[in-house]
Parts: structure tokens; C-alpha cells; sequence
């Protein structure tokens, strides 16, 4: 089974080509980065015209690296949503024009669905699992019973983890996105600044991250008006020792509740160092299985795109002609 995947959720256009859901014949991916950075965040219309310009080339890429043609795929995936819905357009007509013209079935997949099935992409999936999502647009914990269902047992209240990141990167003075970069500071200082942690209730998996920001951004600029030094490092090794101290033990309580073979992390803050390094120190010494995608399959890509329809073709899920970009896809009802 071979798959040509499209994904055009946000700013970045990729097209992959996958084997049985988990072999990698090509994956490329063009960056819109340098184009929003100036303007500290995504420009919707922007991001819509780099799809336009980009998405033959790149599908054409794909095609010629994997060394195949429209003959031989057996189906052509699409990110169906969440994301920007003028973005998702255009991955969405690319793919139906494609489908259409070979006579090949369509699939539409839901974007953070992709960023899950991301880790198939590294090794074999076995449920129940949990995965926990931390995203630009999501901070969710999935539990998964099988292939194809997927049941949110907590998410973000307010601020996703991206996001938070984002926000107090701009806030250092520092460029878009900001995740990478703080990540880089927190390694270079030491968390001596009293951050709060958000529990919520105490049999809750949901999180909120906007206090946390908001208390960050607060001691930046109350400081700066008394005249006192912030150490930037410093400052960002207690933002990211307080998000990964929730995400983690959250984690950790669910992974006991829910008694699941496999614990996953998926999304663009995946790549976090901090993060990943927390998650390996509590899970590793455990019979829990943990999968980490490496860093390429973290951040937003259409091989995972094409790793999730994988499952959706062997199901004959398959998508009308009409398909269309929906930017409120539900993950719990796709
Ligand atoms: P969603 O997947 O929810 O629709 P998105 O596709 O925009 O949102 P991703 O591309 O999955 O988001 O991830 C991008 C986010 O990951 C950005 O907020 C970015 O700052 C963050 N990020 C990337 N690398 C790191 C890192 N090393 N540490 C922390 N955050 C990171
Ligand atoms: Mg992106
Ligand atoms: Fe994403």
C-alpha cells in the first residue's frame, strides 16, 4: 500500500509518499518561517499564497524521491483539519484534483491524528496507549483503545504548551517561534524564579498555561520597572521547569489510571530537549514503553499525515469528492 499525503494546515507545505503506514519513501517539507517571522506569527494570507505557490513543486518532489507515479499509489491523504482554513484549502483541492484525475481514493486526515501517528512512523503501536499532545494549537491527553479512537481525557482550558512558549519568547525579545529558542535559554540558566504550576482539580487531566505566562511576563516587566536585571535564562528555565513538571506528572497519573502498555509524545513541542529528557527519566525505569518521534517528525509534516490514513484506508474510511477543509474538526467524532 502506498500513500502520496498532503498537509497545508498552517505554514508549512509538505508532501510524502508512505508505505504501509510506517516506511518513509519521501517526506518534503518547505518552511514559511522567514515569511512570518517579521510579523511575529502566522499571516493567515500569507500562508495561503506560499501553499498556492509551493504545492505542485513540493507534491511533484515527493513523487520523484519516492520514485513513484499516480499509478502506482493506492490512495491520496489530505489534513482535513484543524488549522487555518484557507491553508487547509489548498492542500485539500490539490489532493481531490489528484484523486479525481486517477481514479484513487481520497482520505481526509485530522491534523493532531497525524502528529499521534507521527511515533508509527519509528516503531509499532500497541493499545491501549496514551499519547499526550503538546502542539502550536494543542495540549491534549489522548487515550487511544485501538487504531482509529481516540478519547481526550484532558486538554488545555486556555493557552496550548506552543503557544505559552511563543508568547513569553516575544515577550524576551526573542524571534518567532519562540519554542526552540527557550528551550536553548532554559539549558543555559537555572529555574531560580518562583513560578506557579497549574494542578486545576485534583482528579484532573486538563491543564491552563496562561496564569504561568501571564506570571512570567508580569516579573519581566515589573522588574524592567524597578529597574532590577531579569536574567533571561534564568527566567526561561523556570517557565519551562514549571510546564514540564505538569505535563510530565499528569502524564505519569494518567498513564497509571488508564494502565497503558505505550506512552507517546506527539506535536511541534515534542522536539522540546527538556521535555523529552524528563519524560525518559520517569518513564524508561518502568515497563511503560516509551515512543519519542525524532525531531523532523515532530513539527508539522505529511508523512505523519500519511502514517494516520494508513489506518483510515485499511478501515475503507474513505472521503467523498466533496471533502472540504474544516477547521473545527473533532478529533473524537472524525
Ligand atoms: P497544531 O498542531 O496544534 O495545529 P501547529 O501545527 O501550529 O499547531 P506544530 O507545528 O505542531 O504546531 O508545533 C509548533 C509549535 O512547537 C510552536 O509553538 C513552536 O514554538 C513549538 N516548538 C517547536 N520546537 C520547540 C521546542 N524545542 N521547545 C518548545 N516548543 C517548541
Ligand atoms: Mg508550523
Ligand atoms: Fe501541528
Amino acid at each position: 500500500e502506498l500513500i502520496l499525503a498532503i498537509e497545508t494546515s498552517c505554514d508549512e507545505t509538505s508532501a510524502a509518499v508512505i508505505k504501509n503506514g510506517e516506511e518513509i519513501l519521501s517526506n518534503i517539507v518547505s518552511s514559511q518561517i522567514e515569511s512570518h517571522k517579521r510579523f511575529g506569527g502566522v499571516v493567515p494570507e500569507i500562508a495561503s499564497r506560499h501553499h498556492v505557490e509551493q504545492i505542485t513543486l513540493i507534491i511533484e518532489e515527493a513523487m520523484k524521491e519516492a520514485e513513484v507515479t499516480f499509478q502506482d499509489l493506492s490512495a491520496v491523504a489530505v489534513t482535513e483539519g484543524p488549522g487555518l482554513v484557507g491553508a487547509l484549502l489548498i492542500g485539500v483541492n490539490a489532493a481531490k484534483a489528484i484523486a479525481f484525475a486517477h481514479d484513487l481514493p481520497l482520505i481526509g486526515v485530522h491534523h493532531i491524528a497525524g502528529h499521534i501517528y507521527a511515533n508509527q512512523l519509528v516503531h509499532k503501536l500497541q493499545f491501549p496507549l496514551l499519547t499526550l499532545v503538546v502542539s502550536g494549537g494543542h495540549t491534549e491527553l489522548v487515550y487511544m483503545e485501538k487504531n482509529g479512537s481516540f478519547e481526550i481525557i484532558g486538554e488545555t482550558r486556555d493557552d496550548a504548551v506552543g503557544e505559552a512558549y511563543d508568547k513569553v519568547a516575544r515577550t524576551l525579545g526573542l524571534p518567532y517561534p519562540g519554542g526552540p529558542h527557550i528551550d536553548k535559554l532554559a539549558h543555559e540558566g537555572k529555574p531560580t524564579y518562583d513560578l506557579p504550576r497549574a494542578w486545576l482539580e485534583q482528579d484532573s487531566f486538563d491543564f491552563s498555561f496562561s496564569g504561568l505566562k501571564s506570571s512570567v511576563i508580569n516579573n519581566l516587566h515589573n522588574k524592567k520597572q524597578r529597574g532590577e536585571e531579569v536574567i533571561p535564562e534564568d527566567l526561561a528555565a523556570s517557565f519551562q521547569e514549571s510546564v514540564i513538571e505538569v505535563l510530565v506528572t499528569k502524564t505519569k497519573k494518567a498513564q497509571e489510571q488508564y494502565r497503558v502498555a505505550q506512552v507517546l509524545l506527539a506535536g511541534g513541542v515534542a522536539a522540546n530537549k527538556g521535555l523529552r529528557s524528563e519524560l525518559q527519566r520517569v518513564f524508561e525505569p518502568s515497563e511503560v514503553e516509551l515512543l519519542i518521534p525524532p525531531l523532523n517528525l515532530c513539527t508539522d509534516n505529511a508523512a505523519m499525515i500519511g502514517a494516520a490514513a494508513s489506518i483510515k484506508f485499511k478501515q475503507k474510511k474513505f472521503a467523498a469528492y466533496d471533502l472540504n477543509g474544516n477547521p473545527g474538526l473533532d478529533l473524537e467524532n472524525q
